[in-house]
This record gives C-alpha cells, sequence and structure tokens, in this order.
C-alpha cells in the first residue's frame, strides 16, 4: 500500500522489508544511516528494543512503550507510533464528544496500549480494560499512573466483563480471539452482546478474517461495526505522510491493501 501511494505522487522511493535479527537492530540502523534511508516501520521484537538507539522519541511513543515508526532526522532518528492516529481515524468522525462514553479494551497486551491512548485522547468518560491475567492487568494500569501522559485506567478480570458491557458505547477486542485460522472463535458470546447499550460501537483490531464472528454478531444486536484494516491502513498512511512531509492518498493504499487481501484469499 505503501509502494501504491508513492507511484501515484510520482516520487522516487521505495517501502521494502527487511528481517533484521534482534542482535543486529543497532548494525541495521548504522546501515539504513549510511543508506540515507528516509524511515521505517519496525514490529516485534523491536518495538520497545529500539527506544535507545533513537535520538529522539515522541511523548506518544513514550507513554506507549512502543514505537512503530522511525523517521531520520539531521542529528539522527525520530521515533514516534502511529497505531493511535490509525485505531482513531475510523472512530473521529463517529461522534463530535465523547466524554459520555464508557470504552472497554478486551485484552492488555501491545495494541491494548495504543487503543487505551486513543480512547484517552478521545476524552472517553472511563477506560475498562478486561484480560485473563490479574498481574498483568495491575501491571498495565499502574503503568498509566506513571507514564509522561497519565490516564486512570479500571481494570476487570475476564470473566467479569459482562457486568462492564451494558454501559460500554465502544468495546475494542485487542485480543487474538477470532484472528484467523481461529475464525469461529469471539471474545464475546451471544449473551454478553446482548448486554450492549443501544449504538454501541464494537471495534475489533482484527483484519483477517474481515470481518471477524465478534463483528458479524455485533451488528445482529444492532452494534456499529469496525475492523481492523482501517487502523492497519491509517496507521500506514500517518507513517508515510512523516517520512514524505505531504499528505498521501489514502484511497490509493487502502485499494491497494484492498486487492492484496483478495488476491491471497483466492
Ligand atoms: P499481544 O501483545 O500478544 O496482546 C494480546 C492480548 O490478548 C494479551 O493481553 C493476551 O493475554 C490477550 N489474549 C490472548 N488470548 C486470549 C484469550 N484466549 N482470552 C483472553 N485474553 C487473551 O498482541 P498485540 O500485538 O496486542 O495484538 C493483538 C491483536 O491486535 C492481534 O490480533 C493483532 O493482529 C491485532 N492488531 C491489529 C492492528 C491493526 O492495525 N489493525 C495493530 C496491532 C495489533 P495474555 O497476555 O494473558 O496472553
Amino acid at each position: 500500500m505503501h509502494n501504491a501511494a508513492i507511484a501515484q505522487l510520482g516520487l522516487d522511493y521505495v517501502y521494502l522489508p527487511f528481517p533484521v535479527a534482534a542482535a543486529q537492530l543497532s548494525d541495521a540502523l548504522a546501515g539504513f544511516a549510511a543508506i540515507d534511508v528516509r524511515g521505517f516501520n519496525i514490529t516485534i521484537p523491536h518495538k520497545q528494543a529500539i527506544l535507545p538507539l533513537l535520538t529522539e522519541v515522541s511523548e506518544l511513543a513514550q507513554a506507549i512503550g512502543a514505537v512503530n515508526t522511525v523517521a531520520r532526522t539531521d542529528t539522527g532518528w525520530y521515533g514516534t507510533n502511529t497505531d493511535v492516529a490509525g485505531f482513531l481515524a475510523p472512530l473521529t468522525p463517529l461522534k463530535p464528544n465523547w466524554s459520555a462514553t464508557d470504552a472497554l479494551v478486551l485484552g492488555c497486551g501491545g495494541a491494548a496500549r495504543a487503543v487505551v491512548a486513543g480512547c484517552a485522547q478521545l476524552g472517553c468518560r472511563k477506560i475498562w480494560v478486561a484480560g485473563r491475567d490479574r498481574h498483568k492487568l495491575i501491571r498495565f494500569q499502574q503503568s498509566w499512573g506513571t507514564s509522561p501522559r497519565p490516564i486512570s485506567v479500571d481494570i476487570c478480570d475476564w470473566q467479569d466483563k459482562a457486568t462492564q458491557l451494558f454501559q460500554a458505547g465502544l468495546v475494542v477486542n485487542t485480543t487474538p480471539i477470532g484472528m484467523a485460522p481461529q475464525i469461529d472463535q469471539s471474545p464475546l458470546t451471544p449473551m454478553e452482546l446482548q448486554q450492549l447499550p443501544a449504538g454501541a460501537i464494537v471495534y475489533d483490531l482484527i483484519y483477517t478474517p474481515c470481518p471477524t464472528r465478534l463483528l458479524q454478531e455485533a451488528v445482529t444486536y444492532g452494534a456499529i461495526a469496525i475492523d481492523g484494516l482501517e487502523m492497519l491502513i491509517q496507521q500506514g498512511a500517518a507513517a508515510l505522510e512523516l517520512w514524505l512531509q505531504q499528505p498521501v492518498p489514502v484511497d490509493i493504499m487502502r485499494y491497494a491493501l484492498q486487492q492484496r487481501m483478495l488476491e491471497q484469499k483466492a
């Protein structure tokens, strides 16, 4: 999708994947600098490990504790995180004011951090996080107290999440439950979905399949469904804009990604 946008803009760049071993991350950065790479995305296992190798880290990436986008500067490398922008892109047009909306986030792993930061940015009244491991939940909650952007997070055990659903105007699945090949699974049972308030938004970060079982069932209970594909596109567009310092054709990126996914399905 990046290369489709670059071609549309008529620019002489290319976006390429490079597998980099954990022990080679520092050497890879030196190599990128030597050949004047404009910027890059990074993913597991480098999202935290790269932090000490950067000359500047955005406050948002510090708060989330993970970098997914790095741009070359005059003095070195600037790291930030575009997952929050990607997560928010399909939500912000839905409502001008989120101060009466409670959010329930399912899971407390890496993606949940961007989701919690996004819900706080929206101005949600309460942010509940449900997880299956009490210790991880408590660590997750405490980490936001000491973050550069402190956020008040309420936690609940996985088996008790139904008690929060009746007032959750926004539910976000950040677990892999329902992701291919386990497409018949869902993090919420039909009975739990029935608890949702009218007009609730159910957002699944998963994009294979698209829509997931969770979203298919949520719609039958009157919810508004958002899948993970738009977040994927928009986090990529935000990164490309940072590197190119100009607006990018998001429609072209969406089309390229959808085409590729159709090809993979065939
Ligand atoms: P992660 O760091 O491994 O976190 C996954 C979370 O889900 C953990 O809290 C994990 O709990 C929990 N979980 C897993 N299986 C569970 C189960 N059976 N019951 C209850 N909780 C369960 O993974 P991640 O990087 O956050 O990614 C999570 C999902 O988001 C993936 O499907 C990924 O593809 C998607 N994602 C999408 C985008 C996008 O752009 N659309 C971006 C990022 C991620 P434990 O820690 O106890 O295992």
